[in-house]
């Protein structure tokens, strides 16, 4: 009997590492993987996925189509995700207690844009935080579908406290009467009372979205409060403070599931993103450990040590403090503008992202802010030592008159503090 020949039949090209069929882009990727092991992040909608995530989200699970839901498929061939969709969904129900997940929304825009799409009509009314007071552009910014499918009103927050302002919030509904009120915000360092907004939603007969992706994970840890035992909806991503994949959930009472459902598929999306479901599967298990609840108690904890010393170096920052992962700091004192600090950060190793602060008279563009935030650099191994040493770089590199010679020592500080926390050393 002829012997099989064991070796590969598939086409040299089909076989080749990245670094082999295509060295230009495999470059690319190891000079993006330098640049994050070199820099101190603190975008504060950034996080290091795990190596599990990354693994899923590289898996073979990428050549799957799988339109519908399991057990109900477009396609043969779906018994294995349909097993791997059933895990993600049920790690989400019990890690955020919820009674309807739907796991397939490719991002949080994806996700909001499922929920409005499906429970309104167009031209009907949403109340939503402002963009320029730390609301997503999804929430009904004039040039996003959410803006100009919609009537979009909108609240902000209180000019002396920089916070929100609950009673306010309650006129402008009573006086609008929305069918459908927004809480969630991308830069708002406060706790939010989800429970007042339930009670606004209540008093005027709007249903209640929560927009949680900047503090899923505070949420998952139990260091904010709950918005999934209050609202209708619950939107999120995966990839802020849950530190999963780049990728979106929708959270949901039962009894809005089919139209949620609907709304995704066949309403929004074609096939499902298996491997980016995989990995949001291995997300939920991982926060659902103690390391990971421990790990959103440092974050927030490395906020307040940042922000503290900041402002002990005569920086304003918006509402006075934090109490979760972020910070927004209002340079209009110091001098220097959002955009300027951000280059100038940038020059020195360390990203954040210039960002309005309430009643800014800057455009969008400049700015008289910028957002800073600590899941990163927390994921990364920074504790409050670290964040010390980072509130020192920060307040030299945007003092007065800083000069060449001067930025290329907080550079060297910058490197000297990661050199101590290597960044995925096996890859
Ligand atoms: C980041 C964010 C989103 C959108 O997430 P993408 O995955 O970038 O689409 C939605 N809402 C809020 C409040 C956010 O901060």
């Amino acid at each position: 009997m002829a012997r099989l020949r064991v070796e590969a039949k598939t086409q040299p090209e089909f076989r080749a590492r990245l670094k082999d069929a295509d060295p230009e882009l495999a470059g690319l990727l190891k000079k993006e993987l330098a640049r994050q092991r070199g820099t101190i992040e603190l975008i504060a909608s950034e996080n290091f996925t795990s190596r599990a995530v990354l693994e899923a989200a590289a898996s073979v699970l990428t050549n799957k189509y799988a339109e519908g839901y399991p057990g109900a498929r477009y396609y043969g061939g779906c018994e294995v995700v349909d097993e791997v969709e059933t895990l993600a969904i049920g790690r989400c129900k019990q890690l955020f207690g919820a009674e309807h997940v739907n796991v397939q929304p490719h991002s949080g825009s994806t996700a909001n844009q499922a929920v409005y799409f499906a429970e309104l009509a167009m031209g009907d009314a949403i109340l939503a935080m402002k963009l320029d007071h730390g609301g997503h552009l999804t929430h009904g910014l004039k040039v996003n579908f959410s803006g100009r499918f919609y009537h979009v009103h909108s609240y902000g927050l209180d000019r002396e406290s920089g916070r929100l302002d609950y009673d306010r919030i309650e006129e402008i509904a009573r006086e609008r009467q929305p069918q459908l009120i927004i809480a969630g915000a991308s830069a708002y360092p406060r706790r939010i009372d989800f429970d007042r907004f339930a009670g606004i939603a209540r008093s005027v007969g709007a249903r209640l979205m929560v927009d949680m992706a900047h503090i899923a994970g505070l949420v998952a840890a139990g260091l904010h409060p709950d918005p999934v035992a209050v609202s209708d909806y619950v939107t999120t991503t995966t990839h802020k403070t849950l530190a999963g994949p780049r990728s979106g959930v929708i959270i949901c009472r039962q009894k809005y599931a089919r139209n949620i459902d609907k709304a995704i598929f066949p309403g929004l999306q074609g096939g499902p993103l298996m491997h980016i479901i995989a990995a949001k599967a291995a997300c939920f298990k991982l926060a659902a450990t103690a390391e990971f609840r421990q790990r959103q108690k440092q974050t927030v904890a490395n906020a307040a040590m940042l922000a503290g010393r900041l402002q002990e170096g005569g920086i304003q920052l918006v509402s006075g403090g934090t109490d979760n992962h972020l910070m927004l700091a209002d340079l209009t004192d110091i001098g220097i503008t959002g955009i300027e600090a951000e280059n100038r950060l940038e020059e020195v190793g360390i990203t954040v992202n210039k960002n309005p602060v309430p009643f800014d008279p800057l455009p969008p563009t400049v700015t008289s802010g910028i957002r800073i935030g600590t899941p990163a650099v927390t994921t990364r191994g920074f504790r409050e030592a670290e964040m010390e040493e980072v509130a020192a770089i920060i307040l030299a590199a945007l003092g007065r008159r800083v000069t060449a010679a001067d930025k290329k020592r907080l550079r060297r500080r910058v490197t000297e503090l990661l050199a101590a926390f290597p960044l995925y050393p096996n890859l």
